[in-house]
This record gives structure tokens, sequence and C-alpha cells, in this order.
């Protein structure tokens, strides 16, 4: 049996021009209210280890839920540098796991969590518009494109998810090509479905935001505080870089950093993925007829994802590598992959072939073995946990929240209940097998993506390789 101890690496300060363009520009801004390392040794009724959009909006929840509460939260940079500040700003709930959800669970329950992560979306819409925090959000739907005929399939998949039990039948628009070049025009784009419902938002302007609102509502916020370990029982007792908290629960909101918990380090693989974004050039996009605010995605396992920003740019990304089995270095930034992201974003836009390069950054994604995230308590029971966002945690953090909220509460209600609570997703190999198999398999559904985005039918070889997580129960994704 693992001790009931962590001991952990937090991410060392990402300062100046090496954060995220979203968060340069959100602290320039709004710096916010400073929040100074933690000195000494402090008490609370709960503690919450890690800045991002779980910690924050566990925060939030529970202090919504339980005004009294003594909330501290501990975070090794600053609020909002971690991924939670760098990514697509893609915000949608979990319908598209739809599938997944039935088979480890059932239809019913897949589409109470299909609900529920709706429900979140819609409420964190209408707390920032009522709070008057400016988040870039717009409401223009989610485009998923395909780019060539192999990915065509993707298209029929959709149509089949779309006539299942449980799931709403007007999720998805089919459009045709014309309909798709209608709202973006690309020599690469075929057919495609729009996700009416979809969102995007300035992901660093979210998490800033969600910050301050944490802060107004009387949460102690201790920036620049790595915290090395966390020690259970019945006090969790916290040991940081400056001091020590002393807390009758602990909330953890780790992300890939996740993976150093005993007991979870089979449970994600740290991921990178990686974005280029380019200078403005809003007569560009107009060329293009891509004026509609939408965000667009393809059928890649490696997902590329891309979409504009309200003075004219392009942020172009993509699920990339698996370097190791760390999360810091080459995840967050990695100048081969930039290349490899402007060769498609140019090829994709001839419109934006001389428009230069304006930043580039990128982050770990957690991923887990079936692409959902999942919660629960360990330790005792007073130490919670969520992970396994893979890549898609914008809008399921808003639900991971209040799912770790009530479990902090001790509440049975409509999210404590819900199927992802207390669910250990299968494991990943162990090691040296992880890492030799990650990068292999890995290797190959890039491969396999390239060539078929390239139209070519790739290396049948390769293409068996990369089916293999699948064959063995892991639903990757990107
Ligand atoms: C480039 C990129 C693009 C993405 N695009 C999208 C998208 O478009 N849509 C979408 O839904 N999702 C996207 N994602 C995923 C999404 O960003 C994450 O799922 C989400 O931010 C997870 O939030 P979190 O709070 O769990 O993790 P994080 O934001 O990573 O927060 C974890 C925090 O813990 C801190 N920490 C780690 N160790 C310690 C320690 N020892 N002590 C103290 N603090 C510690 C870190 O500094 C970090 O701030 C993307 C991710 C990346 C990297």
């Amino acid at each position: 049996m693992a001790a009931d101890r962590a001991r952990l690496r937090g991410p060392e300060a990402t300062p100046g021009e090496s954060r995220s363009w979203w968060l340069r520009e959100a602290l320039a801004a709004d710096a916010g209210t400073p929040c100074p390392p933690l000195e000494g040794r402090v008490r609370a009724d709960v503690a919450i280890v890690g800045g991002g959009y779980t910690g924050l909006w566990t925060a939030f929840h529970l202090k919504q839920a339980d005004p009294g509460a003594d909330v501290v939260l501990l975070e090794a940079d600053i609020c909002g540098s971690g991924p939670s500040g760098r990514n697509g700003g893609f915000m949608y709930g979990l319908w598209d796991d739809f599938a997944v959800l039935a088979d480890l669970f059932g239809t019913q329950e897949a589409a109470r969590v299909g609900h529920a992560s709706e429900r979140a979306v819609d409420l964190a819409v209408d707390l920032f518009r009522e709070a008057d925090i400016d988040i870039w959000l717009q409401r223009a739907g989610h485009l998923i494109v395909s780019t060539s005929p192999v990915f065509d399939e993707g298209l029929d998949e959709i149509r089949q998810l779309q006539s299942r039990e449980g799931f709403p039948a007007d999720f998805y628009q089919m459009l045709s090509a014309s309909e798709v070049a209608d709202r973006c025009r690309s020599p690469q784009f075929r057919a495609g479905a729009l996700q009416a419902r979809g969102a995007t938002v300035q992901p660093a302007r979210l998490a800033r935001g969600l910050r301050a609102l944490v802060l107004a509502a009387g949460v102690r916020i201790y920036e620049g505080t790595p915290v090395d370990l966390i020690q259970g029982g019945s006090t969790v007792e916290i040991v940081t870089r400056g001091g020590e908290v002393a807390a009758d629960q602990a909330v953890l909101g780790l992300n890939a950093w996740s993976n150093q918990i005993p007991g979870f380090r089979r449970s994600i693989i740290p991921r990178a993925s990686h974005i280029v974004l380019t200078e403005p050039a809003p007569d560009r996009l107009r060329e293009m007829g891509w004026t509609g605010g939408e965000a667009i995605g393809d059928f890649r396992a490696t997902l590329n994802y891309l979409r504009t920003t309200p003075d004219g740019r392009i942020a172009f990304g993509a699920a990339t590598a698996t370097p190791g089995h760390g999360t810091d270095g080459r995840m967050s930034n990695d100048a081969s992959w930039y290349e490899r992201l402007e060769g498609r974003l140019r090829r994709w836009f001839p419109e934006f072939r001389d428009v230069a390069i304006d930043s580039v950054w990128g982050g770990p994604i957690d991923v887990g073995a079936h692409h959902v995230p999942f919660f629960g308590s360990i330790w005792g029971g007073n130490v919670h946990y969520g992970m396994g966002y893979t890549g898609g945690g914008v809008g399921p953090c808003v639900l991971g929240g209040q799912i770790l909220s009530s479990l902090v509460l001790g509440r049975q209600d409509e999210f404590s209940s819900l199927p992802l609570v207390g669910f250990r997703s299968k494991r990943f190999p162990p090691e040296p097998l992880l890492h030799i198999g990650a990068r292999l398999t890995l290797e190959a559904i890039l491969r396999t993506d390239d060539a078929w985005e390239a139209g070519r039918p790739g290396n049948r070889l390769l293409a068996t390789l990369a089916r293999l997580p699948r064959r063995l129960g892991y639903n990757l994704g990107h």
C-alpha cells in the first residue's frame, strides 16, 4: 500500500515573454490583486493545491455553497500560468464523449453527465456576464471539418451519435463543403458539422477573472508557493517552499502534475499541446470569409484546433508530442512543433502565407485512458482529486469544481452522484513499457494523421500500430 503522502515538484515560474500571449494580454488588462507567497504556518478548513480552473472553480463553488468555509489556495507560479491560461479557449461540455460515457456507465448516466456539463458551461457564461468581466466570450459554435476523404468517416460517426438514444438530436448540424466554405474557406476543408452551442473564451482572462471572484469571496490565495509535500491524516499537512498549511481537507487540482501522486502514476500520461498565434490580419480573415468567430477542429487523433481573436489573428494549435514522463520543458516550448504548425497554418490558409507568427507556446495535458475526467477522494476520504480532462477542460472544469465542492462538503447531490466520481479509469501499463509504448504509438498516430491529411493512404503497419491503444481499450483521442 502506498503511504498517504505525495512528494510534488511543481513547475518553475514562467515570467515575462515565456508566458502565453493570452496570459500576458490578461495581465496587461488587469494585473489583479497581488497574492504573495505563503510564509510561516497557517490553518484552514480546506487547502486547494493548483491555481488552474479546477482549483479556482472548486474554491468558487465551495464559497457559494458555504460562505463561512475558510479556504486557502496554493499555486506554484501564478493562477492561470498553467494550461488554464494557455489553452485554445474552446469551451464545451462532455457531450462529445457520449459514446465513451455510455459504454462505461450506460446511456442514462452518460446523458446525465452531458446535461450537467452543459449546465455548467451556461453557469460560467452567465457568471462572467453578470460580474461584467470580459472573457471575450463568443458563442459562435464549433465547426468540425473533414480535411481529407479518410476523415469523412468522422462525419458518419457524428451522424450515428446524433441518432443515439439520450443524445440531443439537434446537437450537431451537418454542413456540406459549400456550407463550410461559407463560414471559412480553405483548400483543405471538405464537409463538416457545426455544434452551435460551442463557445470560445480568452482562456487566461477566464482564469484571472475567476481568481478575482474567488478573492472577493474571501479565499486566501498564495501564488509563488510550490507545494513540496502533502501528508494525509485527520489533519492534512502541506509543506510549501516557504511555509506550511494544516487543513481538515485538501483538493488536488494538478492536471498533468497529478501523475506524481502515488496511486495515480499510471492513471495519467502527460502529453503536450502547442499553439502558434499570428499577427492580426483581419482583412485576410475577411477574404477567407472567416468572420463569424467559429472555432474550428478536425478529425485527426492528434487534433488540429484553430480560432480567431477579436483583433483578427489566428491561433492554430494541435495535440503534439509525449516527450517523456515529465510535464515541463519541451511540453511548454518546442521549436520543432511550432515549425510544423506554422506549415499547416500556411497550407490551410494561403491568405496568411506572409502574415508573421507573433507568439508561440505549449503546455501539458493530462491524458486519461478513457478521454473523460475522473474525480474522487483518497487517504481516508479528506483529500479529493480531479484529473483526466485530456485536453478538454475549459468547460468540464466548471463541473469539476461543482463535483469537488460537493465532495468537500460531504454532500450527496446531483454532482457527487455522477458516475465520474469514484470511477478509477483503466491504468496505463507500467514503466518502461508505458514510456516506450506511448512514444511508438504516438509517432505512428502522428504519421498516419499526417499522411491522411495529405490525402495519402499512409503506411499500413503504422496505421495498425496507431490503432493499437484503442484495441487495448484506451481512448486517447486528443
Ligand atoms: C496548449 C493547450 C491547448 C488547450 N486547448 C483547450 C481548449 O481549447 N479547450 C479545452 O477545453 N481544453 C483545452 N486544453 C486543456 C485545458 O487547458 C485543461 O484541461 C485545463 O486548463 C485544466 O485545468 P486544471 O486546473 O486542471 O489544470 P492547470 O491549469 O494545469 O492548473 C494546475 C495548476 O497546478 C499548479 N501546480 C502544479 N504542481 C504544483 C505544486 N507542486 N504546487 C503548487 N501548484 C502546482 C500549476 O502551476 C498549474 O497552475 C488545452 C491545453 C493546452 C496545454
